[in-house]
């Protein structure tokens, strides 16, 4: 089901104080685009600690509360909108046992409801309203009079009004203009990490092995990197695909091209692939396997240098033929 500004109320939000957990990313993008469809500001609250995302907000107007629990004992509605790795220790702590018992808590991302690490009274609307948009595309998109996609889903519904208070508020930041897609957090969360966890790392993969095959035809690092990526020709085939279609998009390479991919496509046996998706969808994502491992390194995240998994996983990545290619051809070109 999608759902359009016409099936959203938004004389539901009259005199609801609306708490934004955060104002990065989307904190920011959301807020304005609330405060734009006529939400009076006096109604508005930023909750942030004092540094310069609370300065930023100070300087667009908004309201800023540095004390979480005062914000929490106003909020009719509260945006979670901090880091997925931050908001139980926040939510938990400063907001759970304030909120009143009618509150709305809107989440941007199925993780922390779908691996229930947010503690929620029975009474209160839980409810998600997720763009599909980077933030700064959620403003621009809604300051030209567009919408953008966005998947919405109650999965609390403790006042009996939660889907059309979710609809009010997704209108508000601009999310059913173009219509807003009718989701839940366990489809949100596993098509967000199973595109993460599995997609991508067989794309990076075949990047990777691809780069080495080459190279070690004779290719050069240049060529390489021009011909497979720096040159934007991926990005330009994936613009091409949401414009005209997946496969329709193959119209616009030559007839070697196209009889050479379609064909390819066609021999390869997806069977093995298949198999290695589902487990890492069953057996990881879904059963929580993934979440209970990142939890134990959530907090590394913060550290500097090797204490950091990530800046590990980034230097081992980086030892690839591809890695030290691309860094050479970078450093040729000047740029960093
Ligand atoms: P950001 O990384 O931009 O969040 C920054 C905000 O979080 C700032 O207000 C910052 O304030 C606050 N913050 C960061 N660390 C802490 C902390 N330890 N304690 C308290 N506050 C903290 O978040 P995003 O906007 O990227 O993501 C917010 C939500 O939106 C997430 O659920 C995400 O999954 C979802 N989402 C994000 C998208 C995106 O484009 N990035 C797209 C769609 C959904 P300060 O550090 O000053 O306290």
């Amino acid at each position: 089901k999608i759902y359009y500004d016409s099936d959203a109320d938004l004389s539901l939000l009259k005199d609801k104080t609306i708490v934004f957990l955060g104002f990065g990313n989307q904190g920011a993008a959301q807020a304005q685009n609330l405060r734009d469809s006529g939400i009076p500001n006096e109604k508005i609250i930023v909750a942030n600690r004092d540094d310069h995302y609370a300065a930023d907000a100070k300087s667009k107007g908004f309201n800023v509360e540095h004390d979480y629990s005062k914000a929490a004992e106003v909020a009719d509605v509260v945006f979670l909108l901090i880091p997925d790795q931050v908001q139980p220790r926040v939510f938990n702590e400063h907001f759970s046992s304030r909120l009143k018992d009618s509150a709305t808590i809107v989440v941007a991302s199925g993780y922390n409801v779908f691996y229930e690490l947010l503690q929620f009274k029975p009474s209160q609307d839980v409810v998600m309203v997720a763009p599909r948009m980077i933030g700064s595309s959620v403003r621009s998109l809604y300051v030209k009079g567009k919408g953008f996609p966005c998947f919405v889903s109650v999965e609390q519904n403790g006042t009996g009004n939660g889907m059309p208070i979710t609809l009010a508020l997704s209108r508000a930041i601009g999310a059913t203009k173009t219509g807003a897609i009718a989701s839940s957090v366990r489809e949100e969360t596993a098509m967000d990490l199973f595109a993460e966890q599995a997609l991508w790392p067989n794309i990076i993969m075949l990047f990777r092995e691809a780069y080495s095959v080459l190279k070690e035809a004779g290719c050069s690092d240049e060529a390489l990197v021009y011909e497979m990526w720096m040159s934007k020709e991926p990005a330009e085939i994936f613009e091409a695909a949401a414009e005209e279609g997946f496969i329709q998009q193959l119209k616009h390479h030559s007839s070697v091209s196209q009889f050479g991919q379609l064909s390819g496509a066609l021999k390869l046996d997806g069977s093995n692939i298949r198999a290695h998706f589902k487990e890492i969808l069953y057996n990881q994502v879904l059963n929580g396997k993934f979440q209970k491992e990142f939890s134990k390194i959530e907090e590394d995240l913060e550290k500097e240098g090797d204490a950091n998994p990530l800046n590990q996983l980034y230097t081992k990545s980086e030892e690839s033929e591809l890695g030290q290619g691309e860094k050479r051809v970078r450093a040729r070109l000047g740029l960093s």
